[in-house]
C-alpha cells in the first residue's frame, strides 16, 4: 500500500490482557494489506452516534510481519475513563467484531536505524510499550548475532498491566544481551526469573543507566510526563534529539488543540460579534 492511502478495515477478534487493556485484530477490505516498519503507528477514524472521529495507535504486530513489512494491523488499547475510542473498543467483547475504522499511515520515528547502535534502550509506560513488540522481533536477529545490547524499561501500576510477560521473559532468558526492567509505582512485583524488578516509575531504572546514556540510541514512548521527565534526564547528561528518539501518547484534545484551528459554528459565531462591534 502506498503511504497514507486511506483504507478500511474491520475489526475481527478482541482479546482480554489485563481488567483495563484489550488486543484487538483488524482485517483490510478486499484482503489488502498495510505496510508498516517496526515501531510506526497508524490514525484510526471510527464513528459513533456523535460522527466521525480520529484516534491514533501503534501497530503491535510481532510476527511474520515484521520482516516482510506488510500486515493486517493488531493493536494494544488501555480503556480511559469518559474515553470516546474506549466507549467504542471496551463494550461487549462478543458484540465488537465487525466494528469498521478508515485508518491512514503509516507515521512515526520512533523506528530503528540501517546501522544498529552497540545499545537500544527502550523506555516505555503501560500500552507504550506496544511499537516496542515489533520492534523486538526486528532486533531478535541481531540479538542472537550478538550486534547489540538491548534494555528495555518498562513502567507499570501493578502485576496485572505486565503485558506481554511471557513473551519478554522469553526474551531476557534467551538472550544475555537482552536487560528487561520492570518498574511498578503501585506494587512489589512478585520475583521473576530474568527480570530486574523496580518499586516505583520507570524514572528509577533509567538513573541507573544515566552516566552511561550516551553509549546508547534511546527511545521513550508512553505518557507524555514520563518522557519529559526522563528527556530532562538524558539532556542533562549531554544527549539531544539526535540519540533521543521520543513518541508520546498525548490525548486526541491534546492533539486538536494544537492544530485545528475554530470550527465552522465559531467561525460564524467570531463574526457575528465582530459586525456587532464594528457596528
Ligand atoms: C502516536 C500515538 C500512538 C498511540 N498509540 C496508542 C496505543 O497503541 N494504545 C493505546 O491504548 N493508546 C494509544 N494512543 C492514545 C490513543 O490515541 C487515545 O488517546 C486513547 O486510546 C484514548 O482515547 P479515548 O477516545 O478513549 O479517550 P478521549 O476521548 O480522547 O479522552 C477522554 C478523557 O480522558 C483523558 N485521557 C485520554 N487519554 C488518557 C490517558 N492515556 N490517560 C489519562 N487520561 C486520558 C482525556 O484528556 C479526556 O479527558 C496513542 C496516541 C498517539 C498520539
Amino acid at each position: 500500500m502506498e503511504r497514507n492511502t486511506v483504507v478500511k478495515l474491520k475489526l475481527t477478534a478482541v482479546r482480554d490482557l489485563s481488567a483495563s487493556t484489550r488486543e484487538f485484530d483488524f482485517s483490510c477490505d478486499a484482503g489488502a494489506k498495510l505496510s508498516f516498519s517496526a515501531g510506526q503507528f497508524y490514525r484510526f477514524v471510527f464513528t459513533d452516534d456523535a460522527g466521525e472521529f480520529e484516534r491514533s495507535y501503534s501497530i503491535c504486530n510481532f510476527d511474520a510481519s515484521v520482516s516482510s513489512g506488510i500486515m493486517t494491523p493488531q493493536l494494544v488499547i488501555s480503556q480511559v475513563a469518559n474515553g470516546r475510542a474506549t466507549r467504542l473498543l471496551f463494550g461487549d467483547k462478543a458484540g465488537l467484531p465487525g466494528l469498521e475504522a478508515r485508518v491512514t499511515g503509516p507515521f512515526g520515528r520512533l523506528t530503528l536505524p540501517e546501522k544498529l547502535p552497540p545499545r537500544i534502550f527502550l523506555v516505555a509506560t503501560s500500552v507504550g510499550i506496544a511499537p516496542y513488540m515489533p520492534i523486538l522481533a526486528a532486533l531478535e536477529p541481531a540479538l542472537a548475532a550478538g550486534d547489540t545490547e538491548v534494555i528495555l524499561m518498562f513502567g507499570i501500576r501493578d502485576q496485572s498491566e505486565f503485558l506481554y510477560q511471557n513473551h519478554l521473559t522469553r526474551l531476557a532468558r534467551e538472550f544475555d544481551n537482552f536487560r528487561l526492567h520492570v518498574c511498578s509505582s503501585r506494587e512489589q512485583l512478585p520475583v521473576t526469573e530474568a527480570v530486574h524488578r523496580h518499586h516505583g516509575y520507570v524514572q528509577e531504572a533509567v538513573k541507573s543507566y544515566v552516566p552511561t546514556a550516551e553509549t546508547g540510541l534511546w527511545y521513550l514512548c508512553g505518557n507524555p510526563s514520563m518522557i519529559d521527565e526522563v528527556y530532562a534526564m538524558l539532556k542533562q547528561a549531554g544527549l539531544g534529539v539526535r540519540h533521543v528518539i521520543r513518541e508520546k501518547y498525548v490525548f486526541a484534545k491534546q492533539v486538536a488543540s494544537k492544530s485545528a484551528g475554530p470550527t465552522a459554528e465559531q467561525k460564524k459565531l467570531i463574526a457575528e460579534k465582530l459586525k456587532k462591534f464594528q457596528s
